[in-house]
């Protein structure tokens, strides 16, 4: 219970008991349901890379040492494989902490920042956090709409959260859409390009911003560790950066922010690309026999890139999205509700491994029966 006007106790600042907390995917399953499949937070469903947890074992027998707090050799291992100046890069506690610590240096009390419809919900989170004002740019077919997000912007405007593809419809816009967008921001206003599932898609009018980032002074491109790498337990994230945020970046965050066995199971999963192509491998077989699977049920689903699908439920008012998650969740498969993403009548399933996705199928399909 909080009460404005009680000054025996501490008080948040304004607008911190506005914020919506955010609502992980759940991970368990009622009791006596034999084996529970995770297909709620798109995490890999081959796991890290065994190098990688070779790695963190190592690195565990010399915990007492504070870590490098500039994350060197983590910056070197993504400047080797991307190809970029490991001067340009900060690694966070998951991208998630890169998210709010842009909020937290661009947004003052009262500034505006924009997301989309159906985007990622941590973007409120943050901006709300930092005083500023959440807007929400409309999205078209759930698809991001550059004319929208530029309608959203204002004299106020000072960051614009972009994510591409997008969480939880697993769309994205094209490079051509970015750098539209891009070219007819302000060049005060902040461009945040969240591509954390850059590595997932395959398509050739796709680019993660690695490009503009090089090219402009207000435009900062987000990784993360969590998705491609099977590495969320672990909390690694970066950002390319131009050398102006990059400096603002360092005096914000917290000096020791990424831990000593996140920057060795970072280190070790970059340079394991087997892992990664075999788990991009994994994700197309699967991401498209589900979308031909679940669109033969009847269903409708969002076309995506990335490593989930949104599944979309009849309004029949037997086989909603609730409905459906009731009777996933008591057979051990647990997926993503998203009322709170504007979506009351879908679910997001992560691609996971063979067993879960035929298990999900079978069950959808005696579900519809039901
Ligand atoms: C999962 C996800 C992230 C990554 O979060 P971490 O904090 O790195 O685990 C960032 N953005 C989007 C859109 C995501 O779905």
């Amino acid at each position: 219970m909080t009460n404005a006007n009680d000054v025996s106790r501490p008080q948040p600042k304004p607008g911190i008991m506005d914020i919506a907390a955010y609502v992980p995917g759940k991970s368990g399953a009622p009791a006596g349901v034999a084996k529970v499949h995770k297909l709620s937070s798109n995490e890999n469903p081959l796991g890290a890379s065994p190098a990688a947890i070779e790695a963190v074992r190592e690195a565990a027998t010399y915990m007492e040492f504070y870590p490098d707090g500039a994350a060197t050799r983590l910056r070197e291992a993504i400047g080797e494989v991307y190809g970029l100046n490991p001067a340009n890069i900060v690694c966070s506690n998951g991208s998630d902490e890169i998210i709010g610590l842009l909020a937290q240096t661009f947004l003052q009390p009262g500034d505006e920042g924009v997301f989309t419809e159906h985007g990622f919900l941590v973007y409120r989170i943050y901006i709300q956090a930092a005083g500023g004002v959440p807007v929400v740019a409309r999205e078209t077919d759930e698809k991001a709409d550059v004319d929208a997000i530029l309608a959203a912007v204002t004299d106020k405007t000072k960051i614009v959260f972009l994510a591409n593809p997008n969480n939880p419809t697993g769309t994205y816009i094209p490079y051509e859409e970015v750098r539209r967008l891009h070219a007819a921001l302000p060049g005060h206003v902040l461009l945040v390009l969240d591509a954390a599932y850059a590595e997932y898609v395959r398509r050739n009018d796709y680019e993660s911003g690695i490009e503009l980032v090089s090219t402009s002074q207000n435009v900062v491109m987000t990784r993360t560790f969590s998705k491609i790498h099977g590495l969320g337990g672990a909390r690694i994230g970066w950002a390319y950066a131009p050398a102006h945020i990059v400096d603002a970046l360092n005096r914000v965050r917290g000096p020791f922010n990424v831990n000593a066995m996140a920057i060795e199971a970072g280190v070790a999963a970059m340079r394991d690309r087997a892992h990664v192509e075999r788990t991009v491998a994994h994700n197309d077989k699967w991401l498209s026999w589900l979308s031909d699977e679940l669109t033969g049920l009847g269903l409708r689903v969002t076309p995506s890139v990335g490593n989930f699908i949104l599944i979309h439920f009849p309004d029949d008012g037997k086989h909603s999205a609730a409905a459906a998650d009731d009777y996933l969740t008591a057979r051990g498969y647990i997926l993503r509700r998203v009322a709170g993403y504007g979506f009351p009548n879908a679910l997001r399933m992560t691609v996971g491994t063979e067993e879960a996705n035929r298990g999900v199928v079978a069950a959808l399909t005696e579900f519809l029966k039901s």
